[in-house]
């Protein structure tokens, strides 16, 4: 399944609808290269779970969480240019089992072994400036809701 989004705003939008349909318990690995606009939709998926925080990049602390008003906790990883995750990777696995945490990766090649075969993996590719194409591949009970959700 492949989206065209052609602008910032409506990257967030399609983040919101995300959002929207998240119970906890799911794990969304985004993939491509840098201002591909992973974080843009981290941001919408954030707003459609009414978590009122500004999501910044955690590409320096690797790992920020943000408390939803639905009690749903967001986990946000970053692990750009990382070369041993280290304690992250418990920390992420320890995300991951948290049914009422929705885990977002960036840059999750690094941890590979610890993602989920059962996850939403969307695929950012910038072929203009303003123009973005995400590619949806999901396995798992979440992975196959969210994207009938996004038909
Ligand atoms: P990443 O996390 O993949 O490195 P960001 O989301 O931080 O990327 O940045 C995406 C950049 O691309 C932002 O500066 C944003 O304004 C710009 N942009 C332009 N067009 C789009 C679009 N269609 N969708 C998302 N971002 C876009
Ligand atoms: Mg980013």
């Amino acid at each position: 399944m492949t989206i065209e989004i052609t602008s910032e705003s409506a990257m967030k939008q399609l983040g919101q609808r995300i959002g929207n349909m998240l119970t906890g318990g799911e794990c969304i690995e985004l993939v491509g290269d840098i201002g591909s606009g992973k974080t843009t939709l981290t941001k919408g998926i954030a707003k459609g779970l009414n978590i009122t925080e500004t999501v910044q990049s955690p590409t320096f602390t690797i790992n920020r969480t943000y408390e939803s008003k639905k009690g749903i906790r967001l986990s946000h990883y970053d692990f750009y240019r990382l070369a041993d995750p280290g304690i992250m990777a418990d920390e992420l696995q320890e995300s991951l089992q948290d049914s009422s945490t929705t885990v977002v990766i960036e840059w999750g090649e690094i941890v590979e072994s610890v993602v989920p075969e059962g996850r939403l993996r969307i695929n950012f590719v910038s072929p203009s400036v303003d123009t973005r194409y995400l590619t949806l591949i999901g396995s798992g009970e979440h992975a196959t809701r969210l994207m009938e959700g996004l038909v």
